[in-house]
């Protein structure tokens, strides 16, 4: 086994400790079993290969959610190869985009997955053959590895992930090893995960959230990890009532949940669903996710509703959401800190460990430095989140230009700085930052929104998508918000908002509420240039993509079709 810190970190645990657990069917996979499975599956790998070089080779591969991914995944970077988890519910189509564009060398496919990966691969890719994975090491255990860290020099090894693709067509983005597990240590070290952390895992595996936050650096810490995806609202409150119910049956799949990070829209949806539940399973449920027993729930990927975090609070008998933000070319940025205090609504923190993090006025294109949060007239200055450090990324594969002019120079030579795209604010917040975490300190982070289409411009005044959208969702006539901007003749852009209704929502005088009650409700929480001019109510939900993220521009291009030309 080549020496890379995750397979020491591996190497480090007790080999009989569980690593991997399958949700349904209770099997358990420990520490000792991912050694020895992973040294198996390298030498199948090289096999495939028929002596070619793998070494910064595109790997990509379609599995299910499983210790077979985890598997896979690590027997990649074991030979200094780049691992290219593709999204088994794509169509054809767009994972033969993702196959083309990223010159996969090797297409892996879990038995499940075979057929699909035969079809994809039909309709003409060049260069792609495609392999089953041998799923016979899902049998043996092997609790005691006898193996060697052979001191092979690596440098090619990573992971490809492709953006959400919320703004444009997905990025690939290439992850060297060791962004990878420099993103690992640095969440470790600030979310204190342990052996003795149990996490859900009910993410997609191919976004950034789901492998780094909810995998990698678990695996790196020892902790258990459950999978149980997709993503089920009553078979997820199931699992975390399971150890609570009084005719609960022993079992290795009742191991209580101590550790749980998914976006906005699932806690949305367990919230939701909450009230469906037997009586039995709320209470047990409850105690489930109470703060004594789930240690660290977190929210990330898109905004935390402030709504969201407070009914989740009032449910757990007082679990407070940590919010953090992040993106596929950097991993996790920004945090809110373990202490209650160090959570505070509406922020995202402060920069993680190992992530450098500056704001560039976006009127200025000034540095806005620490302790210069406000401007001469006290208005607080919005500035372009850039950061730096060991955790980000190297490059869009194959696209030098995207690359290029995401990154800017910087001024002390001690290296590029990646531009985010995304728009925040500092603020110094009493009573946060007093904890021993020597990361969260200063003033915290609150997200504006991307600066393509959350910062909308009306009347020379600039207005964050995002504070507006907030708003909406305090009024308890709403259930979904998207703030957009809409062109206007007189004032270049106007606000406009795009909603879901709650089901009992009605106006003044009994009618449908609508845009003059809407007006009316924000008058005295937003000053005036920030209040939809505009409103549309959908049925059927806000269209979002799986991680829960709104694609503005088709959003508008579906809502206000007129606009069309
Ligand atoms: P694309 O780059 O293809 O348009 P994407 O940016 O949505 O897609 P990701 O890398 O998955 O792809 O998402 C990162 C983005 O998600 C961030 O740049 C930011 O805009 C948003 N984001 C992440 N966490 C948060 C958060 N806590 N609050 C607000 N926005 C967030
Ligand atoms: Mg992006």
């Amino acid at each position: 086994l080549p020496r890379l810190p995750i397979f020491e970190a591996i190497a480090s645990r007790d080999p009989k400790a569980p690593a991997v657990i399958h949700s349904v069917s209770g099997r358990r996979f420990t520490y000792g079993d991912i050694i020895q499975h992973v040294i198996e599956a390298r030498t199948e790998l090289e096999k495939t290969a028929k002596g070619s070089r793998l070494s910064g080779e595109r790997i990509a591969f379609m599995v299910e959610n499983s210790y077979d991914y985890v598997v896979t995944l690590l027997s990649i970077l074991a030979t200094d190869s780049i691992a290219l988890p593709l999204a088994p519910s794509f169509p054809p189509n767009e994972l033969r985009y993702i196959l083309n564009n990223s010159e996969a060398r090797i297409l892996l496919a879990s038995d499940r997955y075979k057929s699909k990966a035969d079809e994809v691969l039909k309709e003409g890719l060049d260069n792609t053959p495609v392999f089953s994975l041998v799923e016979k090491r899902l049998k043996g255990k092997a609790e005691e590895p006898k193996f060697e860290f052979t001191e092979e020099s690596f440098s090619n090894g990573g992971m490809m992930l492709f953006t959400s693709g919320t703004t444009s067509r997905p990025k690939g983005v290439l992850l060297p090893e060791s962004a990878l597990t420099a993103q690992a240590k640095s969440l470790v070290e600030a979310w204190s995960y342990t052996p003795s952390d149990h996490l859900l895992h009910v993410l997609p595996l191919h976004h950034i959230h789901g492998t780094v936050n909810a995998l990698i650096a678990p695996l790196f810490a020892g902790s258990t990890i459950e999978m149980m995806f997709p993503f089920n609202a009553n078979a997820t409150w199931e699992r975390l009532a399971a150890p609570f119910l009084a005719s609960k049956d022993s079992g290795p799949e009742k191991e209580k949940v101590t550790f749980f990070t998914v976006v906005p829209t699932i806690y949305n949806r367990l919230l939701s669903t909450f009230g469906e539940l037997p009586e039995e399973v709320q209470a047990a449920a409850k105690q489930g996710i109470s703060p004594e027993n789930l240690r660290l729930n977190i929210s990330g990927s898109a905004a935390l509703p402030t709504p969201t975090k407070t009914a989740w609070t009032e449910l757990s008998n007082g679990n407070v959401l940590l919010e953090r933000y992040g993106m596929t070319e950097v991993g996790m940025a920004l945090s809110c800190g373990l202490d209650k205090n160090d959570r505070v609504d509406g922020s995202v923190g402060w920069p993680l460990p190992f992530v450098q993090a500056r704001l560039v006025d976006t009127e200025t294109g000034k540095i806005i430095p620490l302790g210069g949060e406000v401007d001469a007239n006290g208005k607080e200055r919005e500035g372009e989140i850039q950061l730096r450090g060991p955790t980000v990324f190297k490059e869009y594969w194959k696209n030098e230009k995207a690359t290029q002019s995401e990154f800017v120079d910087g001024e002390d030579g001690n290296g590029k700085w990646f531009k985010t795209g995304d728009v925040a604010i500092r603020k110094e917040v009493p009573g946060a930052g007093k904890s021993a975490q020597e990361w969260a300190k200063g003033p915290m982070y609150f997200i504006r929104g991307r600066s393509s289409v959350d910062i909308i411009k009306t009347g020379g005044e600039k207005v964050s998508a995002l504070e507006v959208e907030r708003e909406l969702l305090s009024l308890p006539q709403i259930a979904e918000a998207a703030v957009v901007a809409l062109p206007s003749e007189q004032w270049g852009q106007k606000v406009a908002a795009i909603v879901v209704l709650k089901p009992d929502a009605t106006g003044k005088g009994g009618k449908t509420w609508g845009v003059m009650d809407m007006r009316r409700a924000l008058k005295d929480k937003l000053v005036n240039y920030k209040i939809p001019q505009e409103l549309k109510v959908l049925e059927n939900g806000i269209p979002r993509n799986a991680m829960g993220k709104i694609n503005k521009k088709s959003l508008i291009k579906e809502v206000f079709p007129e606009l069309e030309g």
